[in-house]
C-alpha cells in the first residue's frame, strides 16, 4: 500500500515577510530581518523539514521537523510554529517557537496547507525521488510511548526470554507443524518474518523450501538471530536479518508469505498486532498469504469463589487502624479497586465456566490497523447453572490456513497450557444468576500507548428471587481493568491436559457442556486427572 500512493516531493518554497524565534529567556522575538526570507519544505536531509534562508544563506537554529511540530495562526499573516528542540536528551528538551511574517493572507493559507499536507505524509512515510522513505517518525513512534518501547524491546533482546517462548511446545510445535505440513505455500516463495526474533521462524520457512526469508527484528535480537542462522549454514544463505522495525525497514521484494507470532495476552496485548497489519501492507503481494491468517478472541461468565476471596483479601492489609501507630484504612478503597484492576493470568478448569463461551474474530487479511485501535464486543451468554457470576474469562486461538493442512494453535482452558495461560477479568461485584438466565454485557477495550490496552467489562442479569418485580431490575457489575498490569497467579495447578491432536474445535463443544463447581470442595476443583502430564510452566 505504501510505495502504490506514490508520493513524491519536490521542494516547495514560501516568500515570507520576517521569521523570528521565541526566545525562552526574554519571550520576545530574538532574531528579525528586513531583507525577504525564504521558507523551504525539503526531505534532502532524510527527515521532512521546514528549513529558513536569508539572502539565499541557511539560518542556523532555526530549522524545524515538520513531523513533530504544530503550526498555529495567531492572526491572518501570523503564524507560530513550535517544535522540540533537537540534540538535548527527552527530559531536558524544551520546545522552541518561531514567528512566521507572511506578506499576504493567501500566501499564510497556502503555506498552511502545505505544511498540513506534508505532516500527513510524514506519518505515511515521505517518499523521496530515490524512492527512498525520509526517515521521519514511524507509525509506530506515533503511537507509542518512548520508554514504553525501549523496555519492550529490551526485554525482547534478552535471549532468556526468547528461550521461554521457544520452550513453549505447544506454540513452537505448531508453528513447526503448520510450517512443515504446509510445504507447498512456502517453496520457492518470499518470506517475511515480522518480529523474528530468534529467527526459529525463518529457519522453519527456510527448511520448508523458502525461495528467501527477510527475517525482521527490531530489538538486540537480530544480533543474535544472525548468528543462530550463520550457525546452519544450509538454511542462512536464504535467509536476510534486517535489524529494525517493520514500521520502518526497507525490502527489496515483496513477500508471498508473511509469518509472526504477534499474539500477546488475550491476542492483543503487546499491540503487535498492528505491526504484522502494517507488515502485511508494506510487504505482502495482493492476496499473499499470512501464517497465521485469523486469530479469535474466547469469553465466557465464569465462577469462582477461590479467586474472588483471594484478590479482595489482597486489599485486607489496608484496613488496619494501627499500623505502627498509624490508621490505614484511607487508602482500602483505592487498593481494593487496584487489586480488581489486574486481569489474572493463569490456567483454570474449564469446568469454572457458566456458559458456553462467545468468539470475536479478527481476520489479519482483512483487519486495518486502525480497527485495532478500539475493540468493541457486545456480550450475551446463557447461564447453564445457577450461580455467582464473578467475571469474564477469556483466551484465543489462531489458525494456520495452509493450502494442505490447516492447523489452529489454542490457549483454551483444559488444552494443552502455553506460556500465554488464560486470563480472567474479576469484578469487585459478582452477579447472581440462574439456569437458563440471559447475562449480557460489553467488553469495550481502548489502545493505549504503553503497548497495551484499558479494559472496560461490564456483565449484566435480570434480578430474581421473591424481592424482585418480573423482568425489572438488573444487576449490573462493571470494573475497569489495565491488560499491561496482569497479575500472574502460577501457584495454582494447572489445568489437565488433553491428547495434542484434539482439535479446539472438540474441545469448545466439550466446554458447551460446563459442569457447575458449585457444591465441589477445593480438594475436589483442585484434583488433576490421574493422566495429568503436569503443567508446562518454564
Ligand atoms: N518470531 C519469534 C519471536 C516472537 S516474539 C518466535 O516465534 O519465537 C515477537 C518479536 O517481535 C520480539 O522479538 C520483538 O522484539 C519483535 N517485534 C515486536 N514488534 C516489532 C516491530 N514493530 N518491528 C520489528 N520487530 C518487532
Amino acid at each position: 500500500m505504501d510505495d502504490s500512493s506514490g508520493l513524491k516531493h519536490k521542494e516547495l518554497e514560501f516568500t515570507l515577510a520576517a521569521v523570528s524565534q521565541l526566545s525562552s529567556s526574554s519571550l520576545s522575538s530574538s532574531s528579525s530581518s528586513s531583507s525577504s526570507v525564504i521558507a523551504r519544505f525539503s526531505a534532502d536531509s532524510g527527515v521532512a523539514e521546514l528549513r529558513f534562508h536569508r539572502d539565499s544563506e541557511f539560518i542556523d537554529g532555526f530549522n524545524v521537523d515538520i513531523g513533530t511540530s504544530q503550526l498555529f495562526k495567531l492572526g491572518p499573516v501570523q503564524s507560530l510554529c513550535v517544535s522540540e528542540s533537537s540534540g538535548a536528551s527527552k527530559e531536558k528538551s524544551y520546545s522552541r517557537a518561531v514567528t512566521i511574517q507572511f506578506r499576504n493572507e493567501d500566501e499564510s493559507r497556502d503555506f498552511h496547507s502545505a505544511f498540513e499536507q506534508w505532516q500527513k505524509d510524514v506519518i505515511q512515510g515521505i517518499h523521496l525521488p530515490n524512492g527512498a522513505i525520509a526517515a521521519s517518525k514511524s507509525k509506530f513512534d506515533y503511537k507509542i510511548e518512548p520508554s514504553s518501547a525501549k523496555m519492550y524491546f529490551h526485554y525482547y533482546g534478552q535471549l532468556l526470554h526468547q528461550q521461554n517462548m521457544l520452550q513453549d511446545y505447544v506454540r513452537t510445535g505448531t508453528y513447526y507443524a503448520a510450517v512443515i505440513e504446509n510445504r507447498v505455500d512456502f517453496t520457492g516463495r518470499v518470506v517475511v518474518d515480522v518480529g523474528a526474533g530468534s529467527g526459529i521462524l525463518s529457519l522453519f520457512a527456510a527448511q520448508a523450501g523458502a525461495k528467501h526469508v527477510y527475517a525482521v527484528e527490531a530489538s538486540e535480537m537480530a544480533e543474535y538471530a544472525r548468528k543462530l542462522i550463520a550457525g546452519n549454514p544450509a538454511l542462512a544463505q536464504r535467509i536476510t536479518v534486517l535489524k529494525g522495525k517493520v514500521e520502518e525497514v526497507e525490502l527489496a521484494e515483496k513477500a508471498d508469505i508473511l509469518i509472526s507470532e504477534p499474539m500477546g495476552t488475550l491476542l492483543v496485548n503487546e499491540r503487535m498486532l498492528e505491526s504484522y497489519i502494517i507488515a502485511r501492507d508494506r510487504f505482502l503481494v495482493p492476496n499473499g498469504k499470512m501464517f497465521p491468517s485469523i486469530g479469535r478472541i474466547h469469553m465466557a461468565p465464569f465462577s469462582d469463589e477461590y479467586l474472588f476471596v483471594e484478590i479482595a483479601n489482597k486489599a485486607l492489609f489496608w484496613q488496619q487502624q494501627n499500623y505502627y501507630g498509624v490508621d490505614l484504612t484511607p487508602l482500602y478503597g483505592s487498593a481494593f479497586q487496584g487489586y480488581f484492576s489486574q486481569p489474572v493470568v493463569d490456567a483454570f478448569d474449564p469446568r469454572l465456566l457458566v456458559s458456553p463461551p462467545l468468539c470475536h474474530v479478527i481476520d489479519f487479511n482483512e483487519i486495518k490497523e486502525e480497527d485495532l485501535f478500539e475493540i468493541d464486543i457486545p456480550l450475551k451468554f446463557i447461564a447453564s447453572v445457577g450461580t455467582r457470576v464473578h467475571g469474564l474469562a477469556c483466551w484465543f486461538d489462531v489458525l494456520f490456513n495452509g493450502s494442505a493442512v490447516q492447523r489452529w494453535l489454542t490457549t483454551a482452558p483444559g488444552a494443552p497450557t502455553t506460556h500465554w495461560y488464560q486470563i480472567r477479568c474479576v469484578l469487585s461485584q459478582p452477579i447472581y444468576v440462574m439456569a437458563g438466565q440471559e447475562i449480557t454485557g460489553r467488553l469495550h477495550m481502548i489502545a493505549h500507548n504503553a503497548q497495551s490496552y484499558t479494559m472496560y467489562l461490564s456483565l449484566s442479569a435480570k434480578m430474581w428471587g421473591p424481592g424482585a418485580v418480573q423482568g425489572g431490575i438488573l444487576q449490573t457489575s462493571s470494573g475497569k481493568l489495565d491488560l499491561k498490569e496482569p497479575y500472574y497467579r502460577m501457584s495454582q495447578p494447572q489445568s489437565y491436559t488433553m491428547a495434542q491432536d484434539q482439535q479446539p474445535q472438540q474441545l469448545l463443544q466439550a466446554q458447551a457442556i460446563p459442569i457447575h463447581t458449585e457444591d465441589l470442595d477445593e480438594a475436589e476443583l483442585l484434583r488433576q486427572p490421574s493422566e495429568n502430564t503436569g503443567p508446562q510452566l518454564q
